[in-house]
């Protein structure tokens, strides 16, 4: 299904809302890209990057006879922008998201919206740890998913088209419910970073080790969570403070896994951590080979010169 919209408005121009707009205009899927940002250092910048057609602070001026409306602001913002937006929207525009968690992104939305808009909620599971306008780029969501969760009576054709939408920036898509969404998510990438803004402020608190030798002797594995660890903290704290029932759950077992290899240390069960270890390799081994990330050292993140 080829895909093209008049006229884009895109809110909040972070890595996000900054990728996209390069991205639809790499690929020609809109006459018209409307950058909309609260702040007016970032539509400066989007100006002066030039990566959309017109760039605004006032988000309900912006939305106006826009076909496609993606909200790509902190999930906590969602309420108050949505109450802005939702009466100044074209009737029949698509409404979309970019937000990491979906079911309180629904409940936040969904209520300002009249009957006539299309409210197709999305997630590209694509990011970096950088943030702002400079940090996005074109190819950000090549190769990678994005999961629609759209709500049952959601128009089919609207549903389509933010697929389509998706598919024509490199993305692969996946439907499911926003419940659903966030326990997949809560395991993959929530917890994930939990984890490493765990490991980073306890080595951080150590006071028997000094700062110094915590950068001076940072082996492999701890270097890989500081660069989780230096993730988003806005984006990051709504993402917990809004799927808290899933995180939650998610937690309870790590925890309950935590002690019995805390169990199998202290009586030397080593069987029980080698049988571990070689399960866990396999599933790394299994994400190389689905494409979702390179098995050269350093995840191919070090340039070799
Ligand atoms: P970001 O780089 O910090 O960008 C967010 C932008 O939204 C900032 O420019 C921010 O301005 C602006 N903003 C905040 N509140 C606003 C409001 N009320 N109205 C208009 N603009 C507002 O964040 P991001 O990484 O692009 O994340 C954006 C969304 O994408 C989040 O919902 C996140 O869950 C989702 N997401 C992120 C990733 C990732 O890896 N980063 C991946 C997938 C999905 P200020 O800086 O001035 O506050």
């Amino acid at each position: 299904m080829s895909v093209h919209f008049d006229r884009i408005a895109i809110i909040g121009m972070g890595l996000i809302g900054s990728s996209i707009a390069r991205a639809v205009r790499e690929n020609g899927l809109a006459s018209h890209v409307v950058a909309i940002d609260a702040a007016a250092e970032v539509t400066a910048r989007v100006r002066a990057l030039g990566i959309a057609d017109s760039a605004t602070t006032q988000a309900a001026k912006g939305v106006k006879k826009a076909d496609l409306v993606i909200l790509c602001v902190p999930v906590g913002a969602y309420g108050k922008v949505a109450r802005m937006i939702g009466p100044q929207l074209k009737a029949g525009a698509i409404i979309s998201d970019v937000g990491s968690v979906k079911a309180a992104v629904v409940k936040a939305v969904q209520p300002h919206l009249s009957a006539e808009a299309a409210f197709v909620p999305a997630h590209p599971v694509a990011g970096t740890e950088h943030s702002g306008p400079d940090a996005g780029f074109a190819t950000l969501f090549s190769g990678r998913w994005c999961i629609l969760t759209p709500p049952p009576d959601a128009p089919a054709e609207a549903v389509a088209k933010v697929g389509a939408f998706w598919e024509a920036i490199g993305s692969k898509v996946e439907i499911m419910t926003p419940e659903h969404h966030d326990l997949v998510l809560a395991v993959t990438s929530h917890v994930p970073h939990l984890i490493a803004y765990n490991i980073v402020g306890t080595a951080d608190d150590l006071e028997t080790v000094t700062k110094g030798e915590v950068i001076k002797f940072s082996a492999g594995g701890f270097r890989d969570f500081t660069r989780i660890a230096a993730s988003d903290p806005t984006m990051w704290r709504d993402v917990f403070l809004h799927n808290r029932e899933a995180v939650l759950e998610v937690l309870g077992r790590f925890q309950e896994d935590l002690f019995s290899l805390q169990r199998a240390i202290r009586w030397g069960e080593g069987d029980k951590l080698f049988d571990l270890f070689t399960r866990t390799r396999a599933i790394r081994r299994g994400i190389i080979q689905m494409g979702q990330e390179t098995a050269e050292p350093d995840f191919g993140r070090v340039k070799k010169t």
